[in-house]
């Protein structure tokens, strides 16, 4: 079966390796042309435009950057509603504003195109394992239809509700992501600050009620002044943006993610934006004068 796959950087680069490797016919289309010619080189085929895409091929995979990125690829000129034709199934498995996701679900069901948003959570290295975990807003007979194909990409893929409801979903995990890099960050300073060595301190309570997938993926970098993406400091400026958007329009108050938002603001505004997430540690370093090193 022919995949779409349009959006080809650091998530949809080895997603859509995944699909060709379980023996999908994988078309792509980025606007970098470098993204697009690293999958040719793995044996994809590239379409022109996401409107050639979708000519092609009667399922559609988007993993772009944020909101307007997809409103783009699906609504704008040279889209995929242009060249979709009816029955075509857009799988949006970007991390973007639940509101946008029902804006595109009636938009693509106004032209007979079904669509569900199914972002996901384990970053670079689970994408490339293809052992994402994939949340998922829609019509559940689509989320049937194309679980196949998610299952791929993923480890686990959980119907979560409505068309908007993956994306709420993904932004609950963001919340707990952030707050739990700037708590592992704050923990590790002070017990740096007092002397004592981080990597014991990582060996000791780990395997505790404060260990995390989350410590034992940052702490290591952490301590390295490894701060390579995997997941970029801006990306996580637009979550917890889309967090704090969505809360103040259902009433959720979320006063620690409007902290660690300021924390990422100073990053950005000191050029680490394109750091990887871990890179909270540096807000402590910076304020501090002290690294967190083995
Ligand atoms: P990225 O910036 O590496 O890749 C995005 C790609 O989209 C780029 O190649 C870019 O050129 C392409 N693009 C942008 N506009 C386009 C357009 N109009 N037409 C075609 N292509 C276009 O980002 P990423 O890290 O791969 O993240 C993608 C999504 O996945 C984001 O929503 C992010 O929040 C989410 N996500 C990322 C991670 C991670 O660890 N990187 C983890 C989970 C979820």
């Amino acid at each position: 079966m022919k995949v779409g796959f349009i959006g080809l950087g650091i998530m949809g680069n080895p997603m859509a390796k995944n699909l060709l490797s379980a023996g999908y016919e994988v078309v792509v289309y980025d606007v970098i042309k470098e993204n697009v010619d690293k999958l040719l080189e793995a044996g994809t085929k590239a379409g022109v435009s996401s409107k050639a895409v979708a000519e092609e091929c009667k399922i559609i995979i988007t993993m772009l950057p944020n909101s307007p990125h997809v409103k783009t690829v699906i609504m704008g000129e040279e889209g995929v509603l242009e060249g979709a034709k009816e029955g075509t199934i857009i799988i949006d498995m970007s991390s973007i504003a639940p509101l946008a996701s029902q804006e595109l679900y009636k938009a693509c069901t106004e032209k007979g195109v079904k669509m569900i948003d199914a972002p996901v959570s384990g970053g670079e290295p689970k994408a490339i394992d293809g052992t994402l975990s994939i949340m998922v807003g829609g019509d559940k007979e689509v989320f049937d239809e194309v679980y196949d194909i998610l299952m791929v990409m993923g480890a686990s893929a959980v119907y979560c509700g409505e068309s908007g409801a993956g994306n709420t979903t993904k932004l609950a995990n963001q919340v707990i992501v952030a707050l739990n890099i700037a708590a592992v960050s704050e923990a590790f300073m002070l017990s740096t600050k007092a002397g004592v060595d981080p990597i014991k301190v990582f060996d000791a309570i780990k395997g505790g009620l404060a260990g995390s997938t989350v410590m034992n993926a940052k702490v290591p970098m952490i301590t390295e002044g490894n701060f390579k993406p995997g997941f970029k400091i801006d990306l996580h400026i637009k979550d917890l943006n889309n967090a704090l958007e969505t809360g103040h329009e259902v009433g959720a108050h979320l006063p620690l993610t409007a902290s660690v938002m300021e924390m990422l603001q100073v990053l950005h505004a000191d050029g680490y934006g394109q750091n990887d997430h871990s890179g909270i540690a540096q807000y402590y370093e910076k304020i501090t004068g002290t690294t967190i090193r083995k």
